[in-house]
């Protein structure tokens, strides 16, 4: 099960979990809900159901939606504390929304919200996987949304794109399309003259990102081509495929995958579940500096000994999430570290069989072991 291009997203053997992200600028404009828009996408959401695939809807606009009915300025992305207002108020309009189409199709949704905590904590992750994975066997749809009202600014994704690829990781699923304003990824900015679209890349590099362009066409949404260059690297990191595509047209999965119209990235390699999982976290708790020698061992996938350390930062616990980087600030890995932030200090350039009298005990001979890490 692969999927090779843009029309196997609606086959339901190479697709047979699909996310589906919609962005804010394309369920609500300056007049309101685009009722007519939405009504048709929940129409193509319940050909999808019928042809046998499984759908879980990422869907955005409870700020917009919210700061209209509250009269807030600037769409309700003025402030936190307005878009937590305008979210709150928006959420119970979006999941009404969602709930009468799709009920219109004879199909349950279910609301899931979420923060940047839910899922990265591997505990609460698995959680979260095995809410949506009950909800599609029990045949509903879920709708996700961030927990906007809650997350504060450190622990907020703030866009949906990264949020659509992190909960496609944890349903399994095969692939996500984003549906925004723009076609795809263009090789430069869109409104300059000559810019092509770009149909398929394989694997997010330095050079793709080069090509997107910060801004947001509609201003209506958080996210831009970076944030979804982001996601497609999730996505990558997870194995699954991620599609960039213009929703702004009626029946646009159609357009995507009839016409072929999008950029499909294709994932590299298929990467262990929790190494997925741990490449594509974002709050790392401190770092640890390390010589060249411990740079081209990690490189040729060995584990991290405290030999090779030459700096500490930060204040982590046994467990979490650290870079690994060079003294010039180039960052190698991120991984799990195996001892706190104190202790890592006292082992700096020490051999490991000293370990144990440094510390009173040495349960793990590596500091970052190899299987709790992800080359960068
Ligand atoms: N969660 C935000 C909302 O519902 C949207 C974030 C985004 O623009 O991607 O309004």
């Amino acid at each position: 099960m692969a999927i090779s291009c843009l029309s196997d997203l609606a086959d339901k053997v190479q697709c047979p979990l699909l996310v589906i992200k919609v962005g804010s600028s394309l369920l609500v404009d300056s007049g309101g809900v685009r009722d007519g828009w939405l009504a048709g996408l929940v129409t193509e959401i319940a050909q999808a159901r019928k042809r046998g695939q499984d759908v879980i809807v990422v869907s955005s606009g409870a700020i917009a939606l919210g700061a209209a009915k509250l009269g807030l300025e600037k769409g309700g992305r003025g402030s936190l504390a307005d878009a937590q207002a305008a979210a709150a108020v928006g959420q119970i309009l979006l999941s009404g929304l969602w709930s009468d189409l799709l009920a219109a199709h004879g199909l349950t949704a279910a609301q899931l919200l979420l923060t940047l905590d839910d899922l990265e904590d591997r505990r609460r992750y698995l959680n979260a996987t095995a809410t949506l994975m009950r909800l599609l066997d029990a045949g509903a749809v879920p709708v996700v949304n961030e927990n906007d009202s809650v997350a504060t600014q450190e622990i907020r994704f703030g866009d949906n794109d990264r949020l659509a690829a992190r909960v496609a990781q944890a349903a399994k699923a095969s692939a996500v399309l984003l549906l925004s304003d723009v076609d795809g990824l263009y090789d430069r900015n869109p409104k300059e003259a000559g810019a092509k679209l770009i149909p398929e890349v394989a694997g997010v590099t330095k050079a793709t990102h080069a090509m997107a362009s910060a801004e947001s066409a509609s201003g209506m949404g958080s996210g831009g081509m970076t944030s979804k260059l982001q996601a497609a690297e999730i996505a990558d990191l997870a194995g699954i495929a991620l599609v960039i595509a213009n929703g702004t047209h009626d029946r646009p999965i159609a357009r995507a995958t009839g016409e072929g119209i999008g950029t499909l990235f294709r994932p590299r390699r298929k990467a262990g579940a929790r190494k997925a999982w741990l490449g594509g976290r974002m709050r790392l708790r401190g770092a640890l500096v390390v010589d060249a020698g411990a740079a081209e061992a990690l490189a040729g996938e060995a584990s991290l000994l405290a030999k090779g350390i030459t700096r500490v930062e930060g204040e982590f616990v046994r467990g979490d999430p650290i870079a690994i980087r060079t003294g010039d600030g180039r960052v190698i890995a991120h991984g799990l570290a195996e001892y706190d932030a104190a202790e890592c200090a006292l082992l700096i350039g020490r051999h490991s069989n000293e370990q144990a009298e440094i510390l009173g005990y040495a349960p793990r001979r590596a500091v970052v072991h190899r299987d709790q890490m992800v080359l960068k």
